[in-house]
């Protein structure tokens, strides 16, 4: 495996963690690494590069590396339009992305899960599905180690469960998933991709080496998604309504067999229903023992920041779903629920369309609006007559959320925006949002 690497001058862009663990592979693999980042790294990353005993270019990407380069490994992150990859491009120099690199590592098998909305929460219930099964499974990406170290270290039929970014797509050539997922696309990423084809093309690129013999999952009702099956392919199909996966009678039911009723899933919201039933067809192949993913289904409730249930705190029930920093996964979290909804909204200005939110806000009762964003969300209420505030800060918004709301309701935190104007990350975000809940619910039991 790693003697494709051995003499091959390779060039590392990027110095993250995923930079360094693909260079630290290559290099042990006898490759001639030199990595180089357009900024000057942090001291821990400059330490572990030094200790590699590789060469290293900070703080600009001086097209002269390029006449050293068999190939260019990239960080998703650093744009194609740069002048270095452009040239390289015209030189016809391959530039893969770690993924590319994880996949040639190993000969476990890839199930892979991509989207604009819903990977991780897919990837992890998947990952907790697998588990149950006989092959030994790994998480990689995003949220797991690095896909490169995972890779390394599975062996010959273990499962590699891995969620795969538009960026990440953009650099794969061999790359070929057993089982591979397309959930939904929405506009994303344009100021990366440019237009919204080539974003759904990135995507589209996951299924590029799938044949029949793989599982390939699509939403059934996503016509762009649909666009991306190659045309030889019998793909599985999965919606809320329709599908080989769907909800029949209130059962969620895969090819007819009814697994589990929706009303029993921890997950909450028709878009994590849509997860589940993505992740039932994604783990098809893998024969997993009935009794297990009834189990998970009814357990997993979410990951972090993504619609995770608080639980119910003074009679409401709370969801933390900082993730959702667009229009789309808001929409999705409050159309999720039947409850009246007091919805905390709003962060970084990035001149969204918010009408586009109008039909998801049948339920909201109140919207209490923060950030940058507030005056527009909370002309977005007004104009739907919904009593509508704007507020500073989550401090703010969480004691007025519970005066504004009864027992039975839900408040649900799902901005709808970035949270970098107030906040360093989403996660921030989230976390300072339940805290303030708990010593709320502390401070009026
Ligand atoms: P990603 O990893 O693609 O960003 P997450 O699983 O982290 O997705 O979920 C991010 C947000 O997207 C969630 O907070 C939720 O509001 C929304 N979401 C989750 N699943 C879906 C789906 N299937 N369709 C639309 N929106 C979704």
């Amino acid at each position: 495996m790693e003697k494709q690497w051995h003499g091959k001058k390779i060039l590392v862009l990027g110095a993250a963690k995923s930079g360094i663990a693909a260079a630290t592979y290559l290099h042990h693999a006898g490759a001639d690494v030199t990595i180089n980042t357009g900024n000057i790294p942090p001291q821990e990353e400059q330490e572990k590069i030094q200790a590699l005993g590789i060469r290293s270019v900070f703080n600009e990407h001086p097209i002269g590396l390029l006449n050293e380069a068999d190939l260019i490994v990239k960080n998703p992150g650093i744009p194609y339009h740069i002048p270095l990859l452009q040239e390289a491009m015209s030189r016809e120099i391959p530039i893969y992305t770690e993924v590319e690199l994880a996949y040639r590592a190993t000969e476990a098998d890839f199930v892979a899960i991509t989207g604009s909305n819903g990977k991780t929460t897919t990837t992890t219930l998947v990952h907790e599905l697998l588990k149950g099964g006989e092959r030994p499974v790994h998480l990689a990406g995003n949220i797991g180690f690095p896909a490169i170290e995972v890779a390394t270290k599975a062996k010959a039929g273990d499962l590699i469960v891995i969620e795969l970014s538009s960026f990440q797509l953009m650099g794969i050539e061999s790359f070929h998933p057993r089982s591979a997922a397309l959930l939904n696309l929405s506009e994303a990423h344009l100021d990366y991709h440019g237009d919204f084809k080539s974003y759904a093309d990135a995507k589209g690129n996951l299924f590029r080496q799938m044949t029949n013999d793989d599982q390939l999952v699509v939403k059934r009702t996503d016509s762009e998604v649909m666009k991306r099956v190659p045309e030889q392919i019998h793909p599985s199909t999965f919606s809320f309504d329709d599908g080989d996966a769907s909800v029949v009678d209130g059962w969620v039911t895969v090819r007819g067999e009814k697994i589990i009723q929706v009303n029993e899933l921890a997950l909450g919201g028709a878009h994590n229903v849509e997860n589940v039933l993505a992740a039932l067809l994604l783990i098809e192949p893998f024969h997993i023992p009935r009794a297990h993913i009834e189990r998970v289904l009814r357990n997993f409730g979410g990951v972090a920041h993504r619609t995770e249930s608080l639980g119910t705190v003074l009679g409401r029930s709370v969801y933390n779903d900082s993730k959702a920093t667009n229009n789309v996964a808001a929409e999705a979290a409050l159309r999720g629920f039947d409850a009246p909804i007091v919805w905390l909204c709003g962060g970084l200005e990035r001149g969204a369309d918010l009408s586009a939110l109008i039909p998801a806000l049948s339920n909201v009762k109140t919207v209490i609006a923060f950030g940058e964003t507030a005056e527009r969300f909370k002309a977005l209420g007004e104009s739907q007559q919904i009593p509508s505030f704007t507020v500073s800060t989550l401090e703010e918004a969480v004691p007025l959320a519970f005066e504004q709301s009864d027992k039975g309701d839900v408040i649900l935190l799902s901005p709808a925006c970035a949270s970098w104007d107030q906040f360093k990350t989403f996660e921030e975000r989230g976390e300072q949002f339940v805290k303030l809940v708990r010593s709320y619910e502390e401070a009026n039991r």
